[in-house]
């Protein structure tokens, strides 16, 4: 076989269907988000970034980085081991017993991501709890699919926040059979919500296990940035929360929250936690104080909720398309991946405005979009730049607008 050009022309085809991906070269400056310099080849220029999940700004909140400073200062640079052996750092006990009280569980684990947490623990659940059948929501994140895959555990795909159609395809199974329930609280690409109460009320009645995917809400939702099951009060309902410290906490790493009993069995047999180095102690550090400043504070919640409030406001008068939604993840729909990628283009070359398309095949073909993420450090002028040039952009291609009087 020809390596080279079976690869190239794997690349040229997805050029031809616009979803070969390029990658903006983006320089953070601390306490400057959401600006950033771009790179390119001819030098670099400021743009704004509307699609970070660095949510809240607590990438750059200086309670993290005196947090990570210190430690770093303190503790050196890596964390000297797997977990296993010589990795579990006081930065990582104190930082699980953050997470365990954040959701009102008995223990958490870390893990070096969300995907690897979500591929670790699934993984784990459906290998070695015998005869288990996982039932997954259609709209699962590809770290949850990947660990229930990897497991090898029988799996059933739900339709998509269905809790009708998972409560029928309970009652099918053999009542004694054990059973793993695994959804997202807020899906981050259409930015819908599940709805958590009937999916667990259909767990406890055919008593399966329940396994939430709360990444796209830890640190957002509820009052101390629990999720939205904390918004909702049930978290106590749910066998595993699992969610992330790489988007609204603004660092690295991954986590369970569930009772004592299943975190250990999770830390004794999964290869994702057992065989890998251990997160730096100074990140787990920076974690866990971005986790206790959002525990305490409302500011950045509250600051994010207006802004994605006007943003949607002023979308809508102009007739940008939007898929509606209750969260903070704003889809301005599309529709074709090439104009996708042009209007990403213009809006980066143009108007200095970074949000990357998303394309097939994270979201179906003919839905592809932009996924704008306002943040509490979007200003006024942020705002009025964005739409402004969205509206020129969609007069400029004649794409079709949605009645702003409806
Ligand atoms: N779950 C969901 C629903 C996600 O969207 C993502 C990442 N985008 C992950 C898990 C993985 O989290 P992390 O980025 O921390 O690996």
């Amino acid at each position: 076989m020809d390596y080279e050009a079976f690869f190239n022309q794997s690349l040229d085809d997805l050029r031809g269907e616009g979803r070969y991906r390029i990658f903006a070269e983006l320089e953070r400056r601390a306490g400057n988000y959401p600006k950033a310099k771009w790179h390119k080849d001819d030098g670099a220029d400021e743009v704004t970034v509307w699609c970070s999940n660095d949510y809240l700004g607590m990438g750059q909140h200086p309670v993290v980085l005196d947090a990570i400073h210190e430690t770093l200062d303190s503790c050196g640079a890596g964390a000297g081991g797997t977990r296993n052996i010589a990795g579990t750092t006081h930065q990582h006990v104190q930082l699980e017993r953050e997470l365990a009280d954040l959701h009102g569980k008995e223990s958490a684990l870390l893990f070096t991501s969300g995907y690897v947490s979500n591929w670790a623990a699934l993984g784990t659940l459906g290998a070695k709890i015998p005869n288990v059948v996982i039932l997954s929501d259609a709209g699962n994140h590809a770290s949850m699919i990947e660990g229930i895959r990897h497991s090898r555990a029988e799996r059933q795909v739900f339709a998509h926040n269905d809790w009708r159609d998972l409560d029928r395809r309970l009652a099918a199974l053999d009542k004694d059979r054990p059973k793993l329930v695994a959804f997202e609280s807020v899906y981050s690409m259409d930015g819908d919500i599940a709805p958590i109460a009937e999916i667990l009320d259909v767990c406890e009645a055919h008593g399966a296990m329940s396994y939430i995917d709360e990444v796209h809400a830890v640190g957002l939702y509820g009052p101390r940035g629990g999720g939205v099951a904390e918004r909702e009060g049930l978290m106590d309902r749910i066998t595993v929360i699992e969610g992330t410290l790489g988007k609204a906490y603004g660092v690295l790493g991954g986590y369970i929250a569930a009772s004592t009993a299943l975190c250990d069995f999770v830390r004794s047999f999964a290869s994702g936690f057992i065989f890998t180095t251990a997160l730096p102690p100074a990140l787990a550090a920076g974690a866990a104080a971005s986790i206790r400043h959002l525990k305490e504070s409302e500011a950045e919640r509250q600051g994010q909720r207006d802004r994605v409030a006007t943003v949607r406001a002023r979308l809508m008068a102009v007739g940008i398309p939007m898929m509606d939604n209750d969260s903070h993840i704003i889809p301005v729909m599309v529709g074709n991946p090439v104009h996708c990628k042009q209007i990403s283009d213009w809006l980066l070359e143009e108007y200095r405005i970074y949000v990357q398309p998303i394309n097939y095949p994270t979201v179906p073909r003919g839905t592809e979009r932009l996924r704008i993420t306002p943040s509490p450090v979007h200003s006024a002028e942020d705002i009025d730049r964005l739409v402004d040039a969205l509206s020129e952009i969609w007069s400029r291609c004649a794409l079709s607008r949605v009645s702003a009087a409806a």
